[in-house]
């Protein structure tokens, strides 16, 4: 029997699907409900990238850069679903976004973004 405290969640990033896993009801202002399906919105070029759908509930649009587009702060990572606000969303990704996930920061950290600035002192 399936845990009625658990909503699945399916990962679909970049058109593809990358896996299913569970959160747990959310403390929201005092009362539990069911997690929000997420979408990803890229504010460069507009594209819904990558979704996070749990059946029957509505959507919280977050706006991250995709893959393509590289954001204004420079510790931003695009195209990563990691959400600095939201430990228990961030533990809960299934193997294959983790992979992607590893992915996408090896390729934010060779970009020369941390190296240049950050170490030596911007100026
Ligand atoms: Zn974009």
């Amino acid at each position: 029997m399936s845990n009625p405290l658990l909503h699945n969640q399916d990962f679909w990033v970049e058109g593809k699907f990358l896996g299913r896993s569970s959160r747990p009801l959310e403390l929201v202002h005092g009362r539990y409900i069911a997690p929000q399906s997420m979408a990803y919105f890229c504010p460069t070029c507009g594209d819904v990238w990558a979704r996070v759908v749990v059946p029957g509930e509505e959507f919280a649009v977050w706006s991250m850069y995709c893959r393509k587009h590289q954001p204004p702060f420079r510790l931003c990572v695009a195209g990563s679903l990691r959400l600095d606000w939201h430990r228990e969303f961030n533990e809960s990704f299934p193997r294959e976004v983790l992979l992607r996930e590893v992915l996408v920061h090896a390729d934010w950290a060779e970009k020369d973004y941390w190296r240049s600035d950050l170490l030596r002192g911007s100026n």
